[in-house]
């Protein structure tokens, strides 16, 4: 059974030897029935005929070149063919429930059957890209100074804002674990150990409403480092990003990356996740409109908001339905309404444009640019909410444009950049006191520290994301390390109650005042940055065994129930479960 060559490995050179086979039948050439020739290996065609897709099989046969007008220049192997002497079928397959070679199968069949999915080559590619990263990222950390630390896994409710996956404890009656949303609080314990530069393939579980293309466990690269500013991260993800890049793809990222701090991003793209390609910027006109008589507009900027606007040159041909997609998109979050004017024929068409007048029209046209066969969107409300909307609202534009062809996101072009000085906190319609932008280990901004106290919404945090294409790849921040400051930070900032500041994070600032190095770190998806680097649209195709979007496992069929006597021993009781 033990094969002489893998199957892929034999060249013109070969020709001539003697070699042994194994693999799977992809595709069955029965050239009018002779498959093999009979007459001199009459073991070899009996067999042969009884081949199907998916069989295992071993050969036995002699490399000879192919028949001029057979050689297939596309394949590595296409100048050659081995003439079988002997063929064993080393196991027979059933038929497959989809076709291998088939595109668009349904993605829970695939999931169902995933060990056969995988055996279609983009996804042994992507299996293979992905070790490829994993060790291009280990060298790398490796030769700056990283060491691979494992954390755990059986860990307590962490405060990075998602829901958590529970686990009873059998030994510890009516207590849980909480699965780790991240490594964050070891790996700053890590620092404080004096382990330096520390970093992880770690896997980290949220348990939050998969609806977008997310995972309940799910990998990151996750680093830290002490004695750092925010440039020495900056620096060891652009060399991991420019290696990743360079071993996976063959492909040159220039570095260092922009930076764009979160105001620019949000009054520009209006959102923190900037898609750079291409323009449509938005532009702010509050002071144009604040005395207009259209009152939506003008009432607005009265309350404290802003009017913002874009163009999306060349798009006045969107359609009536599209139109009403991009006004349930700016509703659903939140807006009221969503105003346009379509530019056709040398006239400004709009219900609202009878209320402009000439100077606010001029304003419009000089600031962007407005001419024959473009279409204007407005946001008028508060700041945040004017930009993001106008931000999805831009976004669905570009797709409507790239199907007219009239502009292109070209995924060859790279956009990395680093998206900076976020607030620290912000105010959350949910939580009575102000939260964390991030988690609440984000160090603030040195020069912004007098503001804590007076105005905490201006302290910016030392917060960095790093940003491509549109895509939020990771983030990470400087951290508090002086156990006074986060502990004030929990009390009188976030006012979180003395006992659960006490209870949940009593450790970390105790930890804090054991003499912490200053630190910092960034944790980058890797599930994403696979899925990005690969091409393709979904993080599930870069994983091996992911869940599917209601975050089961068609395979095996997790999560699944509990015996009665399972749920006992870990003293849990379920309501409704029979024989419970
Ligand atoms: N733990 C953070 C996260 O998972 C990353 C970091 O701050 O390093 O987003």
């Amino acid at each position: 059974m033990k094969r002489s060559h893998s199957c892929g490995a034999l060249r013109a050179a070969d020709a001539g030897k003697e070699v042994r086979l194994a693999g799977w039948v992809s595709g069955r050439r029965d050239h009018g029935g002779v498959i093999f020739n009979p007459s001199l290996h009459p073991q070899v065609a009996e067999v042969a005929h009884t081949l199907r897709s998916e069989f295992v099989v071993a050969i036995t046969g002699k490399v000879t070149p192919r028949p001029e007008g057979t050689k297939n220049t596309a394949l590595g192997t296409g100048e050659v063919e081995v003439v079988a002497t002997e063929l064993q079928i080393l196991n027979p397959s059933e038929t497959p429930p989809f076709p291998l070679d088939e595109e668009g199968v349904n993605e829970d069949l695939r999931l169902r059957y995933r060990y056969l999915d995988l055996r279609r080559p983009a996804m042994a590619e992507a299996l293979r890209a992905r070790h490829r990263a994993a060790l291009a990222i280990r060298r790398f950390l490796d030769q700056q100074g990283f060491l691979e630390i494992e954390t755990p896994i059986l860990f307590k409710s962490t405060p990075e804002g998602a829901r958590e996956y529970l686990v009873p404890s059998r030994l510890n009656p009516g207590k849980f674990y909480a699965l780790p949303q991240s490594p964050q609080q070891f790996k700053q314990l890590l620092m404080v150990s004096g382990a330096e530069r520390y970093f992880q393939i770690a896997r980290c579980f949220r348990d939050e409403d998969l609806r977008a293309d997310r995972q309940p466990e799910f990998t990151q690269i996750d680093l830290e480092m002490s004695f750092i500013t925010r440039e020495d991260i900056y620096a060891v993800i652009e060399g991991l990003v420019r290696n990743v890049w360079k071993e996976v793809k063959g492909v040159e990222v220039k570095t260092p990356f922009p930076r764009v701090t979160f105001t620019d991003a949000m009054n520009s793209y209006g959102t923190d996740k900037p898609d750079r390609r291409y323009g449509l910027q938005l532009a702010d006109f509050t002071e144009t409109f604040r005395n207009s008589s259209f009152k939506v507009f003008q009432s607005a900027v009265a309350n404290g908001g802003v009017v913002k606007a874009f163009n999306a040159k060349g798009l006045a041909e969107i359609t009536t339905g599209q139109i009403e997609e991009l006004t349930n998109l700016a509703k659903a979050h939140g807006a009221k309404g969503l105003a346009w004017i379509k530019v056709e024929g040398g006239d400004w068409k709009s219900p609202i444009v009878k209320f402009f007048s000439e100077a606010e029209k001029k304003a419009l046209t000089d600031n962007l640019s407005v001419t024959e066969g473009d279409l204007i969107l407005f946001g008028a409300d508060a700041w945040t909410a004017a930009c993001e909307v106008l931000g999805l609202v831009r976004i669905r534009c570009a797709e409507y444009l790239e199907k007219l062809g009239k502009l292109k996101r070209d995924p060859a072009h790279l956009d990395f950049h680093w998206v900076i000085d976020f607030p620290l906190l912000r105010k959350d319609p949910e939580h009575p006191n102000l939260v964390s932008s991030h988690h609440p280990f984000t160090a603030p901004v040195e020069e912004d520290l007098p503001l804590l106290d007076r105005e905490p919404q201006k302290v910016r945090g030392q917060h960095y994301d790093l940003v491509l294409n549109g895509v939020e790849l990771g983030g990470g921040s400087i951290r508090i390390h002086r156990g006074e400051v986060q502990d004030k930070l929990f009390r009188e900032i976030l006012k979180l109650p003395g006992d659960i500041v006490t209870s949940r994070f009593g450790y970390m600032v105790e930890a804090l005042k054991f003499g912490a190095p200053p630190h910092g770190g960034i944790a980058l998806g890797f599930d994403r940055l696979m899925a990005l680097l690969l091409g393709h649209e979904s993080i599930r195709d870069v994983i091996a065994f992911p869940k599917n979007a209601r975050g089961q496992d068609v395979m095996s069929g997790a999560p699944a129930e509990a015996t009665a006597r399972q749920l006992r021993e870990v003293h849990v009781k379920v309501e409704g479960l029979p024989g419970a």
